[in-house]
């Protein structure tokens, strides 16, 4: 697909503090006004929450903002995560799910809480939903409460000696699978991609959620060199996918983080978005 800049630019994926991102939904389209972009979707983590906050200061200031979803997945043992636009985000079931999403998350943080508390690690559960505020409850509340409590003396030492993937504080998520997150999604009158394909390692993740029934591939991305934005673009033609970007920013632009239009992504990809959902309105 050409890069058409004349029709605007858009940034198909930003966190906000409803998952772990440092900014507001209305700062987030704050931003993209000052950036000038013409269109910029809300993705959170297992969260639908932010939408309506950016939708209103979206309609006040001419932004465009997409309806979406960050949904994590796991394939063997993977987190695959699947972007999920347009879809009903109002509707009881979505609320539903995300709350019970939400729910699960705070019981293992709980869990992790007790596992940490045989470790002579002491952090209360209060305090860690404290530092997750509006958004859902994850391993990096728990560092923060770990490193409050004098436990460990950075968030690497929090992953590094308790929380990390297999250390002994460790509780999985329980986690769908691509396919049951396609399902949803398309239920849901949404359009399914997979985000950042890039970062998985290898690809059969990728063709798993190709096979689970994904749209699009998420083609640019922060994470992305030339190569592989070259071999995905690649990928989505021979699969007859769209392929989409955004910038996966999770704040502002201190402390090298990943800032929002960092990726440029052309307003073309939002319109085929809108014209794979048709498929699934009927
Ligand atoms: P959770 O979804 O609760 O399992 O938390 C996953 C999040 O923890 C990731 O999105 C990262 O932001 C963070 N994380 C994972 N591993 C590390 C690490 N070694 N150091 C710092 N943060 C990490
Ligand atoms: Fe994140
Ligand atoms: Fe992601
Ligand atoms: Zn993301």
């Amino acid at each position: 697909m050409g890069r058409r800049e004349a029709d605007g630019l858009v940034d198909l994926h930003v966190h906000t503090t409803y998952s772990d991102g440092l900014m507001a939904p209305g700062e987030v389209v704050v931003t993209a006004r000052s950036l000038g972009l013409r269109a910029v979707a809300i993705t959170d983590h297992d969260s639908v929450s932010g939408i309506d906050e950016a939708m209103e200061r979206g309609k006040a200031l001419g932004v465009e903002v997409v309806p979406g979803v960050e949904m994590s997945t796991g394939v063997s043992g993977e987190d695959v995560h699947i972007l999920g636009y347009l879809l009903d985000w109002r509707a009881e079931e979505v609320q539903q799910r995300f709350h019970d999403l939400r729910r699960k998350r705070d019981e293992r943080a709980q869990r992790m809480v007790e596992k940490l508390a045989e470790l002579d690690v002491s952090v209360t559960i209060e305090r860690v939903r404290e530092l997750a505020g509006d958004g859902a409850v994850g391993r990096p509340h728990l560092a923060q409460a770990m490193l409050e409590a004098g436990a460990v003396r950075s968030i690497n030492e929090a992953f590094d000696r308790y929380i990390g993937y297999d250390k002994p504080a460790y509780v999985p998520k329980s986690k769908l699978s691509p396919l049951e997150a396609v399902e949803f999604i398309h239920a849901q009158h949404g359009v399914a991609v997979i985000a950042h394909p890039a970062t998985y390692g290898n690809d059969s993740v990728v063709y798993a959620a190709i096979a689970a029934g994904v749209d699009g591939i998420e083609v640019w991305h922060s994470d992305h060199d030339k190569r592989a934005v070259a071999h995905y673009q690649e990928v989505a033609q021979k699969n007859g996918l769209i392929a989409t970007g955004g910038s996966d920013c999770h704040g502002g632009r201190k402390n090298n983080m990943v800032y929002l239009g960092q990726v440029e992504v052309p307003y073309q990809c939002l319109e085929e978005l809108r014209r794979v959902q048709r498929k699934y309105l009927k």
